[in-house]
């Protein structure tokens, strides 16, 4: 697909690193499946994923973890 970011780039499948912050909790989600654009390198992910690794942050966040690093498991 097109990227809506740069509007020339197009995205293709690869793996990216996703950096989620919320309130005092950073929490980054290594080897996340993504669509990534060739030019500016913003990444999309699809709806389950991005669900997945929401709700990750999620219990993150309720953990009161400052920073957690962790890896996206199929
Ligand atoms: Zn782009």
């Amino acid at each position: 697909m097109k990227c809506v970011i740069c509007k020339t780039g197009q995205t293709h499948p690869g793996i990216t690193t996703v950096t989620l912050q919320r309130d005092k909790t950073v929490v980054v989600i290594r080897d996340v499946p993504a669509e990534i654009c060739d030019d500016c390198g913003e990444y999309y992910l699809s709806e389950p994923i991005a669900r997945r690794v929401y709700a990750d942050a999620d219990g993150t966040v309720q953990r009161q973890v400052e920073v957690e690093i962790q890896r996206y498991a199929a």
